[in-house]
């Protein structure tokens, strides 16, 4: 079916989008699937009128990577420009507001607003639970949508037997995203299968989740999640229906540049059940053998009625912080009582731990500041460990001094907050967290990294450019 197309190019996050009329869940089977994008289709979409294959053609799939890049952002070389006239709709949204707009609006109403506004650029993130409510909700808008889910190679196989009965109930291809295979290798060489169990799941979530997450989300401006208020006291009781992402970057990259909706935030999780019940849903058979919440087979377990759901996840860390770090927006600075953030939201204790980065004492970055000539350029990251944007661009900085290790640039890091902080202004150029600066060979003086695109081809250019 042909949609009629109005196209409007938007800044980061503009509010404006293409709208359509009609749209049915088959042309969601012809949508562009892990893989399938190839150069020769832009080029040929770009010649004549706009129609609905054509329109998917200048869509990125939510799974195109380059090489490790997290980037999925198509290069310039694979941009056509068509010819059809665009039209230009620079209409700033306001989420804030959009989010207590819609605060008492039901989830059909939200789901059907985040649809309309993103088209092909919105994509429900669906993690195998009872979340498949979102996908109900999705098909009664009567609009096309997209799906992705995240195969971090742990799930039980209930969860697989589920993914393929929602994909058969809807006539829908869920776009998988899976983790990249070396950094897997490396891990499970390097710590075994069952490490999160003695240093905690971030590690293993950062490669199996995170990551893969943050190369989906790349590809789009908006992404819908299922998550409630109730799911977690400890961290999902201020979730908003609908909010600029505070950590996660979209396709035009930066800071801003994505929208998270959360259409079930104010519904309890009862309601989603008789949801479910009554549109004769296909649920997670793991949900009949006592588990709530789903997630990874070593890291969930049932709970016990009464308990919460949260209980069954990473049940041996701290009940307040159990996020995988997909949502770690939801986790807050602890002020400390001198300001100092007391912890790093997701319970460690610190960013950027790896041993390619060097960490910088007060006096270590002092010298840096004094020596004109050393053997070695630097790049230094001065960061809060409460900073959601520092937090943020974690797993890129680390893949950055992996990279750089032995190149003949030292990367490293230096906590500038609390009582670093008037330091850090005065000499190092911090203006807000975080502050990357490049410390040449022949030079003290350091140069500030303009841009907040933090990826790592990103921060790469500019140290090639100054090394
Ligand atoms: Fe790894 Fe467990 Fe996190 Fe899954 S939930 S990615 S197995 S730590």
């Amino acid at each position: 079916m042909a949609l009629s197309v109005s196209t409007s190019s938007t800044s980061a996050i503009s509010g404006s989008s293409f709208s359509r009329a009609g749209g049915n869940h088959n042309e969601l089977r012809a949508a562009p699937r892990i893989g399938s994008f190839r150069l020769l289709d832009r080029v040929q979409a770009a010649s004549v009128a706009l129609n609905v294959s054509q329109r998917r053609s200048l869509v990125k799939p939510v799974n195109a990577e380059p090489k490790r890049n997290d980037s999925i952002v198509r290069s310039a070389a694979t941009i056509v420009a068509p010819e059809v006239e665009e039209k230009v709709d620079v209409k700033v949204e306001d989420y804030d507001q959009l989010a207590k707009d819609l605060d008492g609006a039901s989830p059909l109403h939200i789901m059907d607003k985040a649809l309309e506004k993103f088209g092909d650029d919105i994509a429900i993130a669906f993690s195998g639970a009872e979340d498949v409510a979102l996908i109900e909700y999705a098909k009664l808008t009567g609009r096309p949508f997209r799906v992705f889910s995240l195969d971090t190679g742990r799930l039980n196989p209930e969860t697989y037997q589920f993914f393929d009965a929602v994909e058969k109930h809807y006539d829908i291809h869920i776009e998988y995203m899976f983790p990249d295979a070396v950094e897997v290798q490396a891990l499970v060489r390097n710590k075994g299968l069952f490490s999160f169990y003695e240093d905690g799941h971030q590690e293993c979530c950062r490669v199996r989740k995170v990551r893969p997450l943050r190369r989906a989300l790349k590809g789009l401006r908006a992404w819908i999640t299922g998550q409630r208020k109730d799911q977690s006291p400890g961290t999902r009781s201020e979730v908003p229906v609908v909010q600029v992402d505070p950590v996660f970057e979209g396709m035009y990259g930066g800071v801003g540049s994505l929208v998270k909706w959360n259409p079930l935030a104010n519904v309890e999780g009862q309601v989603v059940w008789s949801f479910l019940r009554a549109m004769n849903v296909p649920i997670n058979s793991l949900h009949t053998k006592g588990y709530v919440s789903i997630g990874c087979e070593p890291c969930t377990r049932p709970v016990l009625p009464g308990q919460h759901e949260r209980e069954g996840r990473w049940w041996w860390e701290d009940a307040k912080a159990k996020e995988c770090g997909l949502h770690k927006g939801n986790l807050k600075q602890e002020a400390g009582v001198n300001g100092n953030g007391s912890a790093h939201a997701n319970g460690s204790a610190d960013l950027f731990d790896t041993k390619d980065l060097v960490t910088l004492s007060r006096p270590g970055i002092e010298n840096l500041l004094k020596l004109e000539n050393r053997k070695e350029s630097w790049l230094v990251v001065c960061y809060a460990p409460w900073c959601p944007f520092c937090q943020a661009m974690e797993a890129s900085y680390i893949e950055l001094a992996e990279k750089l290790a032995g190149s003949g640039v030292k990367v490293g890091k230096f906590n500038a907050d609390g009582d670093q902080k008037e330091f850090a202004k005065q000499h190092l150029q911090l203006g807000s967290f975080p502050t990357i600066l490049f410390f040449p060979k022949h030079s003290s003086k350091p140069i500030k990294y303009p841009s907040e695109k933090r990826d790592v081809d990103s921060l790469m250019t500019f140290v090639n450019a100054l090394r």
